[in-house]
């Protein structure tokens, strides 16, 4: 959270600490899903800081779908699991 200087890693938007409802409402994300494991729940290396937004929307989609969402200049999916960079 510190180490992110407050700011969400995806939309890049300064996020808000202290109001739980407000739309950029710091959340930490855990970047692979920590389900059971407390290893990857308390890996700092595995977390990042989003707004409220971002974590509801985008990377709750992200989760459905299993990689992440986002694309290069060329239009390539950047994340390796994506079934396009299999
Ligand atoms: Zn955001």
């Amino acid at each position: 959270m510190f180490r992110d200087l407050f700011m969400c890693q995806r939309c890049e938007c300064i996020v808000v600490t202290g109001q739980r409802n407000h739309p950029r409402a710091a959340n930490v994300n855990h970047k692979v899903p920590h389900k059971e494991s407390e290893a990857l729940f308390f890996d700092l290396n595995n977390t990042e800081t989003v707004c409220q937004t971002c974590h509801s929307g985008l990377i709750q989609r992200e989760e459905a779908r299993g990689y992440m969402i986002g694309s290069d200049i060329n239009g390539r999916p950047l994340d390796p699991k994506h079934p396009w960079n299999r």
